[in-house]
């Protein structure tokens, strides 16, 4: 069993071709996937497919990059939450890559999300990009972490140093590691993958992006999540199937999902 934590099958080409690709995962035994929302105004399409097939959930939130959308309120966010197939919010978090450095209105996002997270009792999903130290920053100034009576989370498509693994861990979240994981030039990032503790631990695709080294060019969809568990699993030294069962299982603790029979 192997679980992709984080994609936009809502999205772009995989909207388009969804009945294919759902099929695909079922034949390559990836059973769930957490279809992560972008903006509220795609927040709808997320939760359709996610009402549809008891494998899919979704997560309510606003990524750091879109401009000229809704803002998130405390309100909505929570609101939003309350149903059963909301068990996250996000991607949210700060992106320094795209968006001008130090933005306050992408910092106020990302704090309003945190504080919904608090309210609701759903962890966070978060979106990091160059601007790791804010990210971290902000999530202490704000109290998240179990620790702290908050929710903790996940660090998505983790590409950063073991400084910021280890701060991230000390808080509670769980890091996902990404297609990233799979190229040449990630070495650095290996030594991180073998650092985060295996019951932290959380692979995903982001798909459409990030295509795992063995598919570039292609675009990127949930079944390729087994490249980045073979990649784990090398630098783990474990097998790939313990690999996808300890993930899986990470994955029903932190978002507190039932295994879907399919
Ligand atoms: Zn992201
Ligand atoms: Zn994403």
């Amino acid at each position: 069993m192997y679980i992709d934590s984080h994609c936009h099958l809502h999205l772009r080409d995989l909207a388009k071709r969804q009945a294919e690709i759902l099929e695909r995962m079922e034949d390559n035994q990836v059973s769930h996937a957490l279809c992560v929302c972008i903006s509220l105004e795609d927040f709808p399409q997320a939760l359709k497919l996610a009402e549809k097939k008891p494998n899919i959930h979704t997560t309510v939130g606003v990524h750091p990059n879109p401009q000229g959308v809704e803002e998130p309120t405390v309100e909505k966010i929570v609101a939003l939450t309350q149903h059963p197939k909301v068990v996250a919010i996000g991607e949210t978090g700060l992106d320094y890559y795209r968006v001008k450095p130090k933005q306050k209105w992408q910092m106020d996002r990302f704090r309003i999300q945190i504080r919904a997270s608090r309210i609701a009792g759903k962890p966070l999903v978060i979106h990091t990009r160059n601007a790791a130290e804010d990210t971290i920053r902000i999530l202490q100034e704000e109290g998240a972490g179990i620790d702290k009576g908050g929710y903790a989370g996940v660090m998505h498509c983790f590409n950063e140093n073991l400084a910021i693994a280890r701060a991230a861990l000390d808080m509670g979240f769980y890091i996902s590691f990404s297609g990233i994981l799979t190229y040449p030039a990630s070495k650095e990032l290996r030594k991180v993958a073998g650092y985060v503790p295996l019951d932290r631990l959380l692979i995903e695709t982001d798909s459409p992006w990030l295509t795992p080294q063995a598919y570039r060019g292609q675009t990127n969809e949930p079944t390729y999540v087994l490249e980045v568990a073979k990649q784990l699993a090398a630098v783990r030294g474990m097998t790939i199937d313990k690999i996808g069962q300890i993930t899986a299982e990470n994955y029903f603790r932190l978002f507190g999902i039932q295994p879907a029979i399919v």
